[in-house]
């Protein structure tokens, strides 16, 4: 089933960056498998799944170091909120920290400056200005990216999101994608199983897939 699912988001990925003029090489399907145990996260890696994104730190504890150790060609994304309290942890667990969106996180990773430097980062960025969603106001995105790669030195290679819901989300996409643009950053990950294809027209490079992969979680 994953194998299936798996092939046919290939191609929808394939389909959207024709029709956009794109390079498919240049959009990466990252699995979102919160709530995923570890043999279906196995059958994933089986069929060529090599990137993944977990959205919390203690169920990543629980489920990536013996995978980690057995498929090290695995790339593991923290998607989700990082406490100050977990940042050592986080660095340990991850290869790239999505959710970079306030100073003090900065500070408490800048503290592990040996396991900082071998990882990569992204702001994320609260880009409906939603009382209920983490990540930076757009309005201080421009200082905390400064702040990440000038003051505290961390490699940022992009910039995250998640637009509102249930409305038209390109204003959204356009808005981070120009974000990114004024402070050269390589990065997009924007677009979910509903919206995949509209993240790859507004320049996606990277579309976080749970639903579309593993099926409605319970
Ligand atoms: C769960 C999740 C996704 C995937 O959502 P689906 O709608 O299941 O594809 C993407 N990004 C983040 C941050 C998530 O938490």
């Amino acid at each position: 089933m994953i194998s299936a699912h798996r092939q046919k988001l290939l191609r929808q990925i394939a389909d959207a960056c024709r029709a956009h003029d794109r390079d498919p090489a240049t959009v990466a399907l990252m699995a979102a498998s919160k709530q995923q145990p570890p043999e279906i996260l196995m059958a994933a890696i089986a069929d060529g799944q090599m990137l993944f994104g977990e959205n919390r730190v203690q169920e990543a504890e629980k489920k990536w170091p013996p995978l980690r150790r057995k498929y090290p060609a695995v790339e593991l994304h923290l998607i989700g909120p990082l406490q100050t309290n977990k940042a050592r942890l986080a660095l340990e667990l991850f290869d790239v920290i999505q959710s970079i969106d306030r100073e003090p996180l900065l500070a408490a990773i800048a503290k592990h400056a040996d396991l900082a430097a071998r990882r990569r980062f992204f702001v994320q960025v609260n880009i409906g200005r939603e009382p209920q969603k983490s990540g930076v106001m757009p309005e201080l995105a421009d200082d905390l990216i400064a702040a990440a790669k000038n003051k505290y030195r961390l490699h940022v290679c992009g910039l995250m999101a998640i637009p509102p819901a249930a409305v038209d989300p390109v204003p959204y996409f356009r808005d981070l994608a120009a974000i990114a643009a004024r402070h050269g950053l390589p990065q997009l990950s924007m677009g979910m199983t509903a919206d995949m294809e509209t993240a790859i027209a507004c320049g996606s490079t990277m579309v976080r897939v749970g639903t579309g992969l593993f099926g409605v979680r319970r």
